[in-house]
């Protein structure tokens, strides 16, 4: 089988979809891998690394392409991308699918099955293969730092010829997979840590990490929907938590928000005026931004100054960290294509599969469900 690794083209992405450790197993287990020229570099993954690993190089993206029959690439091609992908090839990718329309007919057009990575299912099994866990703890840990960064004082206790200085209060809304990682992540720099979800598992979660839970009487297993999300609040649950946050928010130095409902606008859960009780200096990090953010104030990509607290609007944190982000992208996308191939050799898409059946997004061509 041949599989071609993409150069990627969105604007900052750093990672790349298959590093040289995975190619030299996929290499090993008979299949071709050819790497567009550059692919790894801006994740310092260079060209001769590949080639160690038993890839071939393509000079570009044309030459790359032709004859693959497994395109792997982290962001979704464009529209004109995807004329340079071979009719009936498989596409693994991020997708975004919710906003991938004009990629999706091209796709059609070419008669490619699309594997979109955001839709693999959040059971045991699928774990390994899971990008949005592997991205999002990276994210959770940059947060943190970023965060740290921006602030006029130090996270940990010091105790010096200079004087003492008091732990920084750090406040993680969302305590998931990205939420924990910043728990822990602050902690380990020596915060006094808290979270808060809705979620009544995550209360467990986050304790387990030395943080204190911030209580509420909407924490309750009803908000749990059964695939372990979050559910959407009705308008007085929403109404609840905006108070429970805004009575604790007031005198935290740090905040890290992640909270995401699938499918959905990310629920408000900080108002401006909250922002504005804050004390000057004190740094709000959302991770949210990219679904419209858990702060009223937040903007995609960019830092926001109000009354002296600062609402930073991550974009793509995963991609600020090349390096790890793409090792634990390129084991998900490895233990997906040893899963997708059968004892020929040969890529085999099961519509009824669980896990497959759930990431695909175009069939031979046709849109999932039509
Ligand atoms: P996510 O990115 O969808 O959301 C982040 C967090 O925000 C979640 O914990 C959610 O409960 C929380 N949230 C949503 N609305 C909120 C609100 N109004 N106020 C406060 N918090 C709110 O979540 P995720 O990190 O992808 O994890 C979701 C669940 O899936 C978790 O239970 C996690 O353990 C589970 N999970 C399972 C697997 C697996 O088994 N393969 C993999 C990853 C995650």
């Amino acid at each position: 089988m041949k599989i071609c690794v993409v150069a990627e083209t969105a604007p900052r992405e750093a990672r790349v979809a298959l590093i040289p450790d995975s190619v030299s197993k996929l290499v090993k287990a008979g299949h071709e891998v050819v790497v567009q020229r550059g692919a790894g570099v801006p994740a310092h993954f260079d060209d001769a690394s590949y080639v160690a690993a038993g890839a071939s190089i393509a000079n570009d993206a044309d030459t790359a392409h032709a004859g693959a029959q497994v395109v792997v690439r982290v962001q979704r091609p464009d529209a004109s991308e995807v004329t340079r992908i071979p009719e009936g090839a498989v596409l693994v990718s991020l997708m975004a699918p919710a906003t991938a329309h004009a990629t999706v007919n091209a796709l059609s057009q070419r008669r490619v099955t699309s594997l979109a990575l955001e839709l693999v299912p959040r059971i045991t099994r699928a774990q390994s293969m899971d990008v949005l866990s592997s991205q999002a703890t990276v994210a959770g840990y940059k947060a943190v730092l970023v965060g740290a960064s921006l602030m006029p004082r130090f996270l940990p206790m010091l105790t010096t010829a200079a004087g003492s200085i008091t732990p920084a209060k750090a406040f993680v809304i969302g305590a998931g997979v990205a939420g924990l990682q910043a728990l822990a992540t602050a902690r380990r720099l020596g915060a006094v840590t808290s979270g808060f979800d809705v979620r009544p598992a995550a209360a467990e979660q986050v304790k387990s990490l030395g943080a204190s839970f911030v209580q509420s009487d909407v924490v309750r297993a009803a908000s749990e929907d059964k695939g372990g999300y979050a559910k959407a609040q009705s308008d007085d649950e929403a109404a609840r938590t905006l108070a429970t946050i805004g009575t604790h928010i007031v005198s935290q130095d740090l905040v890290v928000t992640t909270a995401q409902i699938p499918g959905r606008a990310a629920p408000r859960l900080i108002t401006a005026d909250m922002v504005r009780a804050m004390k000057p200096g004190s740094v709000i990090v959302d991770l949210a931004a990219e679904t419209g953010g858990n702060c009223e104030l937040t903007v995609l990509g960019e830092t926001v100054n109000e009354n002296g607290v600062l609402v930073v609007g991550a974009a793509n944190l995963p991609a600020t960290m090349p390096t790890h982000a793409s090792q634990m992208f390129s084991r998900n996308v490895l233990t997906l294509l040893q899963y997708l191939v059968n004892t020929d050799g040969v890529l085999s898409i099961d519509l009824a599969d669980e896990i497959t059946g759930a990431m695909v997004l175009t069939h031979a061509g046709t849109p999932k469900g039509r």
